[in-house]
């Protein structure tokens, strides 16, 4: 399996900055996880792959640029642009994001070969298909309803934590899995601001310590991302204290293979 995390942001010579504003990763090429970036960092080719995208829950950093994505497509679109979520997160959608005053309605809207956008309301608990890809979500622990991810191509299988704080399914769901390549898990504020990660439900490098105790599995890459980027530096020098095997931070714009 391919991933890269998308950029948010790049320098004056067109490459990514290693800060991590916006989330949306990029799998094979033609699955997208969240889609913060998404309208932001495809190339063209990209650009006509991808019409999966799953969305973990409707916070900002990680919806920002879909409805420029489906927009700037929409001429062009053959088939709807799927949207994977929860029935509570697609709810959500509808009523803040795509509703006519923030940007318009576009499950209601066809171009000249039909639908532009199509909701497909996912399970939690069990598992369904995204293009070649066999997805489980369970909830995590955030202050929206927001879903972790277990994603397996047939061979390798990486988890996503999306945003959460202490929780206890994913970790089952992880553990079950007879195997893992991979865990791309939050880390967002350092130590110090413990407090603020604990009333919008993130992170930091000392509760993810704890929290990578519920782990069985080894020998897998565990990637943190979602670093905030004013405290980025503090959040690697903290993460890299806890001298956890396996334990990096994951750059934007680079290629990882499974
Ligand atoms: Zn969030
Ligand atoms: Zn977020």
């Amino acid at each position: 399996m391919k991933i890269q995390l998308l950029p948010s942001t790049f320098d004056d010579q067109g490459h990514a900055t290693p800060e991590q504003r916006l989330t949306c990763f990029l799998i094979d090429e033609r699955v997208a996880v969240d889609a913060g970036s998404i309208a932001l960092a495809l190339n063209a080719e990209q650009r006509e792959n991808v019409r999966d995208i799953i969305v973990t829950h409707p916070h900002m950093d990680h919806i920002a640029s879909l409805p420029i994505f489906i927009d700037d497509l929409f001429p062009a679109l053959k088939q709807p642009v799927r949207i994977y979520a929860t029935p509570e997160v697609i709810e959500l959608l509808e009523r803040d994001i795509f509703n006519w005053n923030v940007y318009p309605r576009f499950s209601e809207l066809k171009n000249d070969y039909g639908p532009v956008m199509e909701y497909v309301p996912i399970p939690t608990g069990e598992e369904f298909k995204v293009a070649h890809l066999t997805v489980t979500a369970v909830a995590v622990n955030h202050i929206v309803p927001t879903i972790g991810l277990l994603v397996s191509d047939g061979n390798s299988t990486v988890a996503f934590s999306s945003d959460t704080s202490e929780t206890e399914e994913f970790w089952t769901l992880i553990n079950r899995s007879p195997r893992m390549d991979a865990l791309l898990i939050e880390a967002s504020f350092p130590d110090s601001m413990a407090k603020l990660a604990d009333v919008t439900r993130h992170f930091t490098p000392a509760s993810l310590g704890r929290e990578l105790g519920k782990l069985n599995h080894n020998g897998l890459d565990i990637l943190a991302v979602h670093i905030k980027p004013s405290y980025r530096q503090t959040v690697i020098d903290e993460l890299n204290a806890l001298n956890i095997k396996g334990l990096g931070v994951m750059e934007p714009g680079r290629n990882y293979h499974w």
